[in-house]
């Protein structure tokens, strides 16, 4: 491998800190889900079933424009050409995760949208999170299945597997990972409870133009 540059550095550091923070908050467990960010042409991605623990910036590894690795570099995680084909299709943003984290998997594993109930699933681009249809883990259709349904949005469910969250850094796309999560748990508990009142087409619009005007502008 040749010598990484410090932003390279720095980059393989924040992959490894975001890989012990998805387990510290709960949307991970073992070593199930996976990151990467751009890396010029190419990209940097967690190696295959390793739990976070372990990882460090050595074990991360470099994709380079032509979908290779170096010699002697770890087995990239088993969905990289997922991450591959997003990152290649969506300049908009610069980094991928995906998680089984605990409600949006139950609900992926029923084949259920988190609809808008509640304004803050806007975090995620779009009025609804869908599922991409389902497809073994680890393959070219996996990523076929989770491009074509993501679409411009920053977040889908995968059917009976879980969830993924795109954002321009590692950070961005976590705290989309953590909402999507907090959405899901909100969805499944008022359906639980009833029938939730569903935000409508215009109540959403609005809530988009809302945010245009929220938060420090400078
Ligand atoms: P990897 O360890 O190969 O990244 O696999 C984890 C996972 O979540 C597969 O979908
Ligand atoms: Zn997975």
């Amino acid at each position: 491998m040749t010598a990484p540059t410090a932003d390279e550095s720095k980059l393989r550091a924040d992959l490894v800190r975001i890989m012990r923070k998805m387990a510290a908050s709960g949307l991970n467990k073992g070593a199930s889900g996976n990151a990467s960010v751009r890396l010029g042409d190419g990209m940097l991605i967690t190696p295959s079933g390793v739990v976070p623990d372990l990882m460090d910036e050595e074990s991360i590894v470099r994709i380079a424009a032509d979908g290779s690795t170096a010699p002697g570099a770890r087995r990239p995680s088993s969905e990289w050409e997922m991450h591959w084909h997003i990152l290649q299709r969506r300049e908009d943003i610069d980094a991928v995760v995906h998680c089984h984290s605990r409600y949006a998997t139950i609900l992926a594993c029923c084949r259920r949208p988190i609809e808008p109930v509640h304004y803050m699933v806007s975090v995620t681009g779009g009025a609804e999170v869908p599922v991409a249809p389902y497809q073994i883990f680890g393959t070219p259709e996996l990523a076929t299945s989770v491009v074509g349904t993501i679409g411009k949005r920053l977040a889908c469910l995968m059917a009976n597997h879980g969830q993924i969250a795109l954002g321009h850094t590692l950070d961005h796309a976590f705290a989309v990972a953590e909402e999507v999560e907090e959405q899901a748990a909100v969805y499944y508990g008022a359906t639980l409870l009833g029938s939730p009142h569903v935000l409508t087409e215009s109540q959403m619009a609005d809530i988009f133009r809302r945010f245009e005007d929220y938060g420090q502008k400078r």
